[in-house]
């Protein structure tokens, strides 16, 4: 069929689940033919999960019942499909032959992979694939050095990063605006979280807004796990509900600190563009051959919240029931593992990325190297965090670490299973000898 026949266009739906200041979208219903909004739960990546009640699954699904309802008032349907991205697209090329499909870019290794090989299958039916940049300011080689090469430590990063922003970078794209020109099909019904093969997790998701009276006091707050400190936008962030374009625009006003962690997220993205032997490999190679202890029975008790450390124990805890910990734990919790069990960090990262609601590939690998110290730009391996200052520096008043051990002070509760002075030699005599 040629071009100029076909009926419609397709949007595709990833990690950009918003109607509203969205990129690919907005050139989408711009294009003059009606737009048939997708959503494909890809069979690869839901086939991996063990977890059937996995809340990400769950969020993805809220998050599309919202798109569908919106397209329904304006009598268009999501079209949500299930199964194995290429077959799928076999099957809607056949379907609906359209004339151009739009989507927002993905920088993973997989969904550059896949978009390379659906791209080639739409070439070859003489359809244009067109990608827009949507979730990061900065993407692929936008923010380089000055001889051409990326940045691998981030304060050389931020800078150059805040002096190439311009107003243009952060101009709102209103596909809110032009939702009438979606496709007019109101009669397609939304799968539920059972027809996928999915149960409800049962855990609270936050909320989208962005809380100024929070952002504001962001830098005086941010590092203590017992104050409700933090923005809770990086579920959101990771599957796009909000949009970074007005993020971005309103930590400009409200605070710099705030600022500076979106730009750690788009960091992190940039290294995983450049350097993807960062998934499954040590950034700075030589850490390869730090000797881990890798204690099956460590681990374990490190997984369940047992290690007689409380600030690690609380970390876990709240891992395992809500899906989040608070970002100083986090790099507490990391340390630990990594440095006083001597467990490779490959084996927390995977146990985060199952269990946090907010998994990024690129945010939790980086941030794992960063606290084994082989990552781009890390803690020097000899910086060790002690567990228990931390508790005095960050929650003097046990208030964090009461929520998620009543048994603290009963004999419920188990003797450091390792001591803090020995452990930290062990673990600098292990990376000495590495290195
Ligand atoms: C070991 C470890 C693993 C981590 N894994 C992830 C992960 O899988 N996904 C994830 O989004 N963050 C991860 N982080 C970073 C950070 O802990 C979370 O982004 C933060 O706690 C989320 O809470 P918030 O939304 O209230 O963040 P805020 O403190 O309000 O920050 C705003 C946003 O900035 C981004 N951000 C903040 N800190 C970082 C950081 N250090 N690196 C990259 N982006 C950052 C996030 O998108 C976050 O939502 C990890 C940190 C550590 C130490």
């Amino acid at each position: 069929m040629p071009a100029a026949d076909r009926q419609f266009a397709i949007f595709w739906f990833r990690r950009d689940l918003r109607l509203h200041d969205n990129h690919g979208l907005h050139e989408a219903l711009n294009n003059g033919l009606p737009v048939i909004p997708l959503f494909i739960f890809d069979g690869e990546i839901l086939g991996k999960l063990d977890n059937k009640a996995d809340a990400r699954v769950e969020f993805i699904h809220k998050a599309l019942a919202e798109i569908h309802a919106t397209c329904q008032q304006y009598g268009s349907s999501l079209l949500v499909e299930h199964g194995h991205p290429l077959d799928v697209w076999q099957r809607l090329i056949d379907r609906y032959q359209p004339g151009a499909v739009y989507a927002n870019h993905d920088y993973e290794p997989y969904a550059r992979e896949r978009d390379a090989q659906i791209g080639r299958i739409l070439k070859e039916n003489g359809i244009e694939f067109r990608t827009f940049k949507d979730q990061v300011i900065f993407e692929k080689s936008e923010v380089m050095k000055g001889d051409g090469t990326p940045y691998t430590v981030y304060t050389p990063y931020r800078k150059s990063w805040e002096r190439q922003l311009r107003n243009e970078h952060l101009i709102h794209r209103p596909s809110e605006n032009l939702l009438d020109k979606l496709w007019k099909t109101d009669a397609l019904t939304m799968p539920s979280l059972d027809d996928i093969g999915f149960d409800e997790a049962g855990i609270d998701f936050p909320d989208r807004a962005l809380r100024e009276a929070i952002v504001i006091e962001y830098d005086k707050q941010r590092d203590f796990p017992a104050v409700d400190g933090t923005s809770r936008l990086s579920v959101h962030l990771r599957f796009g509900t909000v949009s970074t374009r007005e993020l971005v625009k309103r930590a400009l006003e409200l605070n710099e600190v705030w600022l500076s962690e979106l730009i750690w997220r788009e960091f992190f993205m940039m290294i995983l563009w450049h350097f993807p032997h960062v998934v499954g490999k040590a950034f700075k190679e030589k850490y390869e051959a730090v000797p881990w202890r890798n204690d099956e029975a460590d681990f374990q008790r490190w997984c369940k919240g047992q290690t007689g450390y409380p600030m690690v124990d609380a970390g876990m805890r709240e891992l395992n029931t809500t899906g989040f910990m608070h970002n100083r734990v986090r790099m507490v919790t990391a340390s630990f593992l990594t440095k006083h069990l001597l467990i490779d960090w490959r084996w927390g990262e995977a146990y985060f990325a199952e269990k946090l609601l907010d998994f990024d590939l690129s945010a939790n690998n980086g941030n794992w190297q960063w606290a084994a110290g082989c990552g781009c730009d890390a803690a020097p391996y000899f910086r060790v965090f002690n567990p228990t200052t931390q508790i005095q520096k960050f929650d003097d008043q046990h208030r964090y670490i009461k929520r998620w051990i009543p048994e603290l002070n009963s004999l419920d509760y188990p003797t450091p299973m390792v001591e803090h002075k020995f452990a930290r030699q062990r673990a600098l005599d292990a990376y000495k000898s590495a290195l």
